[in-house]
């Protein structure tokens, strides 16, 4: 698989400033914001500092440094937010998945009851 980074993207905007945005926090790896458009009363999204374009790319190709900032960034994220009844990860990747921004990035919802992630097949 090749991932090709385009850095026009809206996040790789926000990373250089050019775009503001509510951050939640940040290190030296990763940035954790408001989604601009929420789903649920919690709506963050945690992004890597890094040019990664999906999950699958980030898993291979980041360092164990920055995968462990992604994570403690998550976990920053999950405890500043009253989301102690639960919370849903999702990552989408691709046409498949239906990712608008080519930057990888983590949506981190909650804050009410979610439904049921997706209908069964078939
Ligand atoms: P995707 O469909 O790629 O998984 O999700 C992209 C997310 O980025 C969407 O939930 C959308 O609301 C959010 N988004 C798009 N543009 C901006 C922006 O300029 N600022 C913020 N904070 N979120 C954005």
């Amino acid at each position: 698989m090749q991932y090709e980074y385009d850095d026009q993207n809206i996040f790789a905007k926000i990373l250089r400033g050019e775009i503001p945005n509510q951050t939640v926090f940040e290190n030296e790896h990763a940035l954790a914001f408001d989604d601009i458009n929420p789903q649920a009363p919690v709506h963050v999204l945690v992004i890597p500092k890094g040019p990664y374009v999906s999950l699958d790319h980030f898993a291979r190709d980041a360092t164990d440094e920055e995968q462990l900032g992604f994570m403690r960034a998550v976990a920053e994220v999950c405890s500043s937010k009253s989301i102690e009844d639960g919370f849903r990860a999702i990552s989408n990747a691709r046409t498949h998945g239906v990712q608008d921004v080519p930057h990888y990035h983590l949506h981190i919802i909650g804050g009410a009851q979610l439904g049921r992630m997706l209908p069964p097949v078939g």
